[in-house]
């Protein structure tokens, strides 16, 4: 477990230096992505500074989630089912995997439920891939303009996992949808948060304006 703490160091460094030559000023979060951790590894990257984690699998979720420490933000990151939406509204604060109206109409039919209101990220499909989640570009603004008519949701920006090795090209585009959605919302002040960036393109993200960056492997070793 030591070497959980060596690397976050390392992590927050390279943040840090990155931060400090392409954003300076801003605020860069970074997120332990818990996908087949432990919750003793969890709690124990919480108990040195970690304060966001994010899921990706609805079920390990449930299962882990009675036995993590209690102080830390979680975020859903991963393909959702409409079925599962019930298990997960009221024990994350966002969800960041938010991509077609169908899914974002549950969302906000439980939040209404549950009497919240849930902070959505909408997942861009930026590479066009056809084996990830997401919304394309293309439908971007329709499927935001539905989502803010909402009540029991709130926009909070963008979420992107890049192609593998993409150019930095992607990562630009990115951040110009971040930026035309921001300008098109009801509550643009609200709608701040880039997630982008994993183990091996964070730096390259927080060039491009991401301020979550969701790290799995360079924090807890390879799955
Ligand atoms: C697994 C995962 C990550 C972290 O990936 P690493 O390359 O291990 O850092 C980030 N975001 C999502 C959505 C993931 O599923």
């Amino acid at each position: 477990m030591i070497e959980i703490a060596e690397n976050y160091k390392r992590i927050t460094e390279n943040v840090e230096k990155a931060r400090s030559d392409y954003a300076p000023g801003s605020k860069i979060r970074i997120m332990a992505v818990t996908k087949g951790v432990p919750h003793e590894k969890v709690n124990h990257a919480v108990s040195f500074g970690i304060d966001l984690i994010g899921e990706n699998r609805a079920q390990e979720f449930l299962q882990k989630h009675p036995f993590y420490a209690k102080k830390c933000e979680i975020h859903f990151i991963g393909g959702l089912q409409n079925n599962k939406v019930k298990y997960i509204i009221d024990k994350v604060s966002v969800i960041q995997s938010a991509d077609s109206l169908k899914l974002i109409s549950e969302i906000n039919r439980r939040a209404v439920n549950s009497g919240l209101i849930m902070n959505l990220l909408i997942e861009v499909n930026i590479g066009c891939e056809y084996s990830k989640n997401g919304v394309e570009a293309g439908r971007l603004p329709v499927l935001l303009a539905q989502a803010d008519e909402l009540e029991n949701v709130k926009l909070r920006g963008l979420m992107a996992i890049p192609p593998i090795n993409a150019e930095e090209n992607i990562y630009a585009s990115m951040r110009r949808l971040y930026e035309d959605a921001r300008a098109k919302v009801k509550q643009p002040d609200e709608f701040d948060t880039l997630s982008m960036g994993m183990s091996g393109d964070y730096v390259t993200a927080i060039k491009h304006g991401a301020n979550i960056i969701r790290i799995g492997s360079a924090l807890f070793g390879s799955r």
